[in-house]
């Protein structure tokens, strides 16, 4: 049971991380202005500040149908797309994996290789690339710190 709700937590870390990497991911892509570290997230056509309430992974896309509220226009389907890969890429790794840590691993090593496909295909920004990439790689360091505090928590109570 308590294996179960672990479990859960991890997958639900992933759904998170998901819409995560729409900001840190895209926002190292050529045409970005954006930095990495801004909390908000706004319409990539008008500007818009998104709120709190429209920022729910994935529904919240499906439930305004892909447009902005503000300007109506129609968020790229790849903001949709990149979350639903990173949360069931990452998922079905650990999953496959039997939650282990090789699981988390691969689930990491995913994740930094979508990112540098990314950069390749898409291009570089223009601007201050080299910074926000390092605050990226931050960011995602202190986010693989916490997972691994679940994956631990989850091998602890496997053994006990
Ligand atoms: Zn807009």
């Amino acid at each position: 049971m308590e294996i179960n709700i672990i479990c859960f937590f991890i997958l639900f870390a992933f759904y998170v991380l998901g819409a995560y990497a729409t900001t840190d991911i895209l926002r190292l892509l050529k045409g970005s202005t954006t930095s990495v570290n801004a909390k908000d997230c706004y319409c990539p056509i008008c500007g818009y500040r998104i709120p709190l309430y429209d920022q729910i992974p994935i529904f919240s896309y499906l439930k305004n149908k892909g447009k902005c509220r503000n300007c109506h226009s129609q968020i790229p389907f790849s903001d949709l797309f990149l979350e639903i890969f990173i949360f069931l890429g990452c998922s079905i790794i650990t999953a496959a994996c039997s939650f282990s840590w090789i699981g988390f691993g691969l689930s990491i090593a995913f994740y930094e290789s979508t990112k540098l496909f990314y950069i390749i295909r898409k291009g570089a920004r223009e601007d201050h690339f080299l910074s926000n990439l390092l605050k990226s790689l931050l960011n995602n360091l202190v986010w693989f710190v916490l997972l691994a505090c679940l994956f631990l928590i989850l091998k602890l109570v496997r053994f006990s």
